[in-house]
């Protein structure tokens, strides 16, 4: 079966050839995740002295900064792709455009013990993660200089320098990152066309036709998007139209982490632990930009986007843009629903 599919959401081409499944199986099946042996972790409860100050933590009342007594705890990455005491400067090299390195990098590190994988957390561990992401976001975007919020946790990826030890990275930059970019383009161009949120259009047929629902709760809805980017892919979307992640209440956070912890568990399970990324879309700072985003309240829809890496970009995906996908998404689908916990 052979097919390329238009994503609705960033304009993408996903080519989808399900001969090629095997060959992906046949590279994956003989590998089992392992916790890596780590004999000191920054991360760990009692290590605080060799980590960046903290710039947020949940901590037991009487307990201090930088000290034992915290469950989550949120510091400058050692390694920050972007300092904050830059100057944030735009300007241009004849033609091309440069800013500064101004931004901000940290760690959100997801529980104080020495554990790896987020959804084998307790319940109430796992929403104090998320409520987390939405306090730093929200105290984030007060900065007008900042344009973006990213939240993004990799799994199991082995990438340079990191840390096996439950975490999640926050970036915030004075620039709106690409992928976000052309997302926010394309709802905005499906709302000037239609004048709905293409993403609760996506709710309203996916629910309809039923083939790509992995599993629904009262609140949010898994689905595998119509031209997922990479195999068993999943989009996890409030029901609720609201573009402000940040804005979610405590019962939606409540529902928002049985559904993440239902969605990474299948996923472990089906694929024996696997490496993901976990992003957090949510609407850029609109701080002095009223008028560019001016629809974006109706137009965008926040969602979380957990994508296996069963694989790496070939030159396929570099060399064309296009995306490679032996998995289509239905199957995707029905493996992930039949998938028991
Ligand atoms: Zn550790
Ligand atoms: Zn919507
Ligand atoms: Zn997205």
């Amino acid at each position: 079966m052979k097919e390329i599919r238009k994503d609705p959401f960033t304009g993408h081409w996903v080519v989808f050839n399900s001969a090629l499944r095997d060959k992906i199986f046949e590279f994956w099946k003989d590998r089992h995740y392992e916790t890596p042996k780590i004999e000191k972790c920054s991360f760990c409860e009692g290590n605080e002295s060799e980590t960046p100050s903290e710039t947020m933590a949940y901590r037991h009342s009487g307990t201090q900064s930088n000290k034992p007594g915290w469950w989550i705890r949120i510091f400058e990455n050692k390694g920050a792709v972007l300092q904050p005491d830059e100057d944030l400067d735009r300007h241009p090299i004849g033609m091309y455009d440069v800013t500064t390195g101004f931004g901000i990098h940290e760690i959100i590190v997801e529980t104080p013990k020495h554990l790896t994988q987020l959804e084998e957390l307790p319940f109430g561990q796992v929403r104090d993660v998320l409520w987390a992401f939405k306090e730093r976001i929200s105290a984030l975007k007060k900065d007008p200089r900042l344009k973006y919020v990213t939240i993004f946790k990799n799994f199991g990826l082995g990438t340079f320098g990191s840390m096996e030890h439950s975490h999640s990275q926050l970036l915030a930059t004075p620039i709106i990152p690409r992928k976000i970019k052309d997302e926010l383009m394309q709802s905005k161009d499906y709302y000037q066309d239609k004048e709905r949120c293409l993403f609760c259009d996506v709710i309203k047929q996916e629910s309809r036709m039923k083939e790509r629902v992995i599993f629904e709760t009262d609140n949010m809805i898994v689905i595998s998007p119509f031209a997922a980017l990479s195999p068993y892919e999943m989009f996890i979307l409030p029901k609720k139209h609201n573009h402000l992640f940040e804005e979610i209440n405590p019962p939606e956070a409540n529902d928002l982490t049985d559904t993440v912890i239902i969605a990474l568990k299948k996923l472990a399970k089906l694929l024996s632990v696997p490496p993901y990324t976990l992003t957090v879309h949510t609407a850029p700072n609109l701080i002095n930009r009223p008028g560019y985003w001016s629809t974006i309240m109706f137009d965008f829809h926040w969602h979380i986007e957990i994508s296996p890496r069963l694989y790496r970009m070939s030159g396929l995906e570099w060399g064309t843009g296009f995306f490679f996908n032996p998995i289509l998404p239905e199957i995707a689908a029905e493996e992930l629903k039949n998938t028991v916990i």
